[in-house]
């Protein structure tokens, strides 16, 4: 029974906080898990709005 317990534990499934009808759904953690739809929509948006999270570590190939 413990076992199980701990297992339970461990899945993102057992500390979803919030979940969207689409599948989408955000852990307590602050984990997000986009469903494939939207995804694809944040993978765009994160890649379009990159150059403005101020990173400073890209590596130039020389
Ligand atoms: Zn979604």
């Amino acid at each position: 029974m413990a076992k199980k317990s701990n297992y339970n534990r461990l899945t993102v499934e057992g500390d979803i906080q919030t979940k969207w009808i689409c599948g989408c759904f955000e852990t307590v953690d602050g984990f997000f898990r986009f469903c494939s739809q939207h995804g694809e929509l944040m993978k765009n948006t994160i890649v379009s709005q990159i150059d403005k999270l101020d990173m400073t570590t890209v590596v130039e190939e020389k």
